[in-house]
């Protein structure tokens, strides 16, 4: 539980990321470059966790383990172009594996909620996240300090708060900022919006535009 003065510290840090990023993003003009924005908002989140561990906090999570990538993610709009334009790039057969799981998954995901969705990432490869560069901020600041919970089904997984206040300001932010230069970003299911933004070029230029082109997070 917050104090009120903790609220407020944490409602300030919040409102410095939105002028500092709104300044930057006022100057952005390309869609490419509004989008490679949010490039720095995982550079924020992984310092976070990087100085939390630095600070002596142990994690649980180690690579390879997916656990936690079953859950339902929401991703922000420039997130999924930059998964999208990512995705993209790579070879063909490697592309229509990942459109094929992204199409199975959109299908599944439709008719779950953020409580009843159980079912691996599409963009999961051997227990890996074969977009890690490019994965969304929630991803970044998912983390758990108990391997033991992760293994329980339905356990609560034990985080450090620092980590999830700090990595949410960041969040909230930056958000704040693309909303006040004109883009709408909200969170989306994210196998869903990537599938959609691969199948629809015009989306970006769109989004960019100032329209809204992702269906309501849901
Ligand atoms: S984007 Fe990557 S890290 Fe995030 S849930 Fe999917 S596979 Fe896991």
């Amino acid at each position: 539980m917050l104090s009120d003065t903790e609220r407020r510290e944490i409602q300030q840090a919040s409102a410095a990321v939105q002028r500092l990023a709104a300044l930057h993003l006022q100057r952005a003009r390309s869609p490419q470059s509004v989008i490679a924005f949010i490039g720095n908002l995982h550079r924020g989140v992984d310092q976070v966790v990087q100085q939390a561990q630095q600070a002596g906090q142990a994690l649980a999570c180690e690579s390879g383990c997916s656990g936690c990538c079953s859950a339902r993610v929401y991703a922000s709009e420039p997130e999924i172009f930059q998964i999208a334009a990512t995705l993209k790039t790579r070879p063909s057969a490697q592309f229509q594996a990942v459109l094929g799981r992204l199409q199975t998954h959109a299908a599944l995901a439709a008719h779950l909620s953020t409580a009843t969705h159980r079912s691996p990432c599409p963009l999961l490869e051997n227990h890996l996240c074969s977009v890690y560069a490019v994965r969304p901020a929630v991803c970044r600041k998912a983390h758990s300090l108990d391997l033991a919970a992760c293994l329980r089904p339905g356990a609560a997984i034990p985080q450090n708060l620092n980590i999830l206040l700090q990595a949410e300001t960041l969040i909230a932010g930056t958000a704040a900022a693309y909303q006040q230069t004109g883009r709408a970003v909200r969170g989306h299911e994210l196998g869903q919006a990537v599938l959609l933004a691969l199948n629809d070029a015009s989306l970006l230029s769109r989004w960019h535009a100032g329209e809204t082109v992702f269906p309501t997070a849901g």
